[in-house]
């Protein structure tokens, strides 16, 4: 099967475009996309690497459902609605069985996304892929890094830890299909979340290097600092259950992928945040405050200051 068949075959497909209509889909030199009137278009591109950010030998939808999650989960901590996306493929041959199951996967991931594909490239060699996400968010209300006060509370959504157990799972077990591995290969990007926060956070990001690292990153942009409580710390039962104290604390400060939403609050929103919380069925934690005293400190109780390990650093 030829580059061209293949790209209308399985890229193609009304069931990848559950999200805004297009005015030009793909199939031309360009897509057409029209954002809504007040509105300014997010765009966020990640790129994929066999061996780095997946196992070449997992399922190829588990690679796909995963690698568009953490994609709109940058909209998501824009505070974006997700609409469209480029793909760019790389894979050494058109094996069709796995370009098949790699599109069934993206299909059930841009149908919970609610994202449609607009378009993308397909070429030959060594297996990555690139996403371009685009979102829209109403002029002047996208949550940026930059905007966190003294005083405020920061709150984490969902639980910590979790994927980089689940990797380490998968590690020795490809198809392993229990609740960390999920959460590796099955990512929930927290798009509702994130358009809650708009007009509400003073700054948000997801957790894509581990919390300490990209906590780092709101505290730079915002010129504060901030001041943690380890025992705070969301910790699902699963991770608890799988790992002693130590290391699922360890995972949840630096293991990175979660792709949950680290924000900060003002304080008098909290129990705003606690009631949207309950309704939603979706834990939001305040593990600390940002303080005016630059870095981050996590304090283990009354044992004092808890020194982490470093996060994720690609080099
Ligand atoms: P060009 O050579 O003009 O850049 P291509 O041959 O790369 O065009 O692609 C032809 C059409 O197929 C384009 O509309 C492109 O967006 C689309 N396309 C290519 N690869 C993919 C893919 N993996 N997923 C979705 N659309 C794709
Ligand atoms: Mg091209």
């Amino acid at each position: 099967m030829g580059e061209f068949d293949l790209i209308k075959r399985y890229f193609d497909r009304p069931e990848l475009r559950p999200g805004p209509v297009m005015a030009l889909g793909p199939g031309d030199d360009c897509a057409l996309l029209e954002v809504p009137f007040k509105h300014q278009l997010s765009v966020s591109s990640d790129t994929f690497v066999s061996g780095v950010h997946f196992f070449a030998d997992m399922a190829a939808s588990k690679i796909a459902q995963r690698c568009l999650a953490a994609s709109v989960s940058d909209l998501a901590a824009m505070g974006a609605t997700p609409a469209w996306f480029n793909l760019c493929l790389t894979m050494p041959s058109a094996d069709e069985s796995w370009v098949d199951s790699f599109s069934q996967g993206l299909a059930v991931q841009a149908k919970h996304c609610a994202i449609s594909l607009a378009g993308g490239d397909t070429t030959k060699g060594p297996l990555s892929i690139s996403i371009h996400a685009m979102g829209w968010v109403p002029i002047g209300q996208a949550i940026t890094r930059s905007g966190a006060q003294i005083g405020d509370v920061i709150m984490v959504s969902g639980s910590l830890g979790d994927s980089a157990a689940g990797l380490q799972i998968m590690q020795h077990q490809r198809d392993a299909e229990d609740a960390l591995s999920q959460r590796f290969w099955n990512p929930t990007p927290r798009i509702a979340l994130g358009q809650w926060l708009r007009n509400r956070a003073t700054a948000c990001l997801d957790v894509s290097d581990g919390l300490v690292q990209d906590l780092g990153h709101i505290l730079k942009a915002s010129g504060c600092g901030a001041d943690l409580q380890l025992q705070d710390l969301p910790l699902s039962t699963e991770l608890q259950a799988h790992a002693a104290l130590s290391r699922a604390h360890n995972y949840a400060l630096n293991g990175g992928e979660d792709f949950e939403l680290c924000f900060t609050l003002p304080p008098h929103l909290v129990s705003q945040a606690q009631a949207y919380s309950q309704l939603q069925k979706l834990p939001l934690t305040a593990i600390g405050y940002v303080s005016a005293k630059l870095g981050c400190r996590i304090w283990n109780g009354d044992k004092g200051l808890f020194a982490p390990p470093q996060g994720y650093q690609h080099f």
